[in-house]
């Protein structure tokens, strides 16, 4: 199976869930989306449920869970969820688990039914559970499809006939995905359903039924520099319990074709992983203003400061005025821009709008290498400057000085060398 580190770190979560319950631990449940990922069965053979074919044509991950049911097809318009909680009774009662979906699909002015280990709307079905019960625990995790592309989802899922007949008959136990005709929340309700909005009251209907949102559900919004910082930045948030919301506000970011370009970078990241993206109007003029008179200093310099404080400020009121728990920023990645710094005007914004500033210092644990490795490996554009007219300009400069420095049959090599070592910064 090809590897899917976003789908899979959830799976892997879930799990993790299940196993505290069952040793004792509290109760919890998860909401989350993903990247486009087929996940299968614990009892499914692969090859007779998934479309191979067009999952290696569209780079689609295969991977397996650990609870039994059917193949689901999980992209950035599918809300999973996940409850475990100690077992109570010798039965799986699924209605327990289902009758909150319907609560959330009525908020929304869609009728739907309970089917067992599903939810049906119009007579198609709009969500599926799975489950796993231990001698101690319960644990059920499903999905719910708010608007995901229906026509894609049956690409990855039906397996050709012909090939179907092809294969050899199943030896030992096999779970046989049961064919539905599927729907979605939008098409149900006639119109486009914003996924933070079915996230926000699945969340308050979740805490109805099954207590206090755990940890996991605090959200930060996190401030995004570009794509490939992002990458490792939103992973050791999550792995940390936190829910990140990127923010893209980078009005320092000349010329205007490169804002472009970066945020066109951040929109493909967030769609593939299925993370929230918001995108501020950039007031070029305005960061332009407020660091007049620093207009020679080097990178690292003052102007640094006052671009951190810039970026840091927005930052900071979006996350008062959106309720977040926390903001943080990927800036702290670069291995030459010092994390005291950040965090200094961190705290100074936080103070000023009256929320929280997250420290993080992203660059240990070798995160800036991680960062390069997974961005070549998604193909992420990386810059080779760090934004600002003023950094572009001390990048030619040093380009411009090394072409003068080296004999011209070294120039193309060090050139490539230089940018796979510093994929998102200006060379040293
Ligand atoms: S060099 Fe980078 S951090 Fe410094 S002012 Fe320019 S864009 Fe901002």
């Amino acid at each position: 199976m090809q590897g899917n580190a976003d789908a899979r770190a959830h799976l892997d979560a879930d799990r993790a869930l299940f196993e505290a319950v069952s040793r004792g631990g509290d109760p919890g449940w998860r909401l989350y989306v993903t990247g486009p990922a087929v996940v299968v069965g614990r009892h499914q053979r692969i090859e007779r449920e998934v479309n191979l074919e067009t999952c290696a044509r569209r780079r689609t991950p295969v991977l397996r869970r650990f609870t039994g049911g059917g193949a689901v097809f999980l992209d950035g318009g599918c809300l999973n969820f996940a409850v475990a909680e100690p077992r109570r009774a010798a039965t799986l009662d699924y209605g327990r688990y289902t009758a909150w979906l319907r609560d959330l699909a009525s908020s929304f002015g869609v009728e739907a039914v309970l089917a067992g280990n599903r939810v049906e709307a119009g007579g198609r079905k709009i969500s599926g559970l799975a489950a796993r019960v231990s001698p101690r625990a319960i644990f059920v995790h499903g999905t719910f499809l708010v608007s995901t592309d229906l026509r894609v989802l049956r690409g990855h899922l039906a397996v050709p006939r012909d090939r179907l007949e092809a294969l050899p008959p199943p030896e030992g136990p096999h779970v046989k995905s049961v064919p539905r005709p599927e729907t979605t929340l939008s098409r149900e309700a006639g119109k486009a359903v914003s996924m933070d909005e079915v996230r926000a009251r699945a969340s308050r209907l979740l805490e109805k039924a099954f207590g206090a949102p755990p940890f996991c559900h605090k959200r930060v919004l996190l401030h995004v520099c570009c794509a490939p910082c992002a990458t490792v930045a939103q992973r050791r948030l999550r792995d940390e319990g936190w829910e990140p919301v990127l923010f893209f506000e980078n009005s320092n970011l000349h010329p205007r074709e490169e804002f472009e370009l970066r945020l066109a970078e951040t929109k493909r990241y967030a769609r593939e992983t299925g993370l929230s993206l918001v995108v501020p109007e950039p007031d070029f003029e305005d960061w332009e203003r407020a660091v007049r008179g620093l207009e020679d200093e080097p990178e690292g310099g003052a102007r640094c400061d006052v671009c951190f404080a810039y970026r840091l400020r927005r930052t900071a009121r979006a996350a008062a005025e959106g309720g977040f728990d926390a903001f943080a920023s990927t800036l702290s990645l670069s291995p030459h821009k010092k994390s005291a710094r950040i965090d200094r005007a961190g705290e100074a914004c936080a103070a000023r709008h009256g929320t929280t500033y997250l420290p993080t210092d992203f660059k240990k644990r070798n995160g800036f290498a991680q960062s390069a490795k997974i961005s070549k490996d998604l193909g992420l554009y990386r810059q080779d400057y760090c934004g600002c007219r003023f950094s572009l300009r001390e990048k030619r400069r040093r380009d411009s000085q090394q072409r003068v420095d080296q004999p011209v049959s070294d120039r193309g090599d060090r050139r490539e060398d230089s940018r796979e070592s510093y994929p998102c910064e200006p060379r040293r």
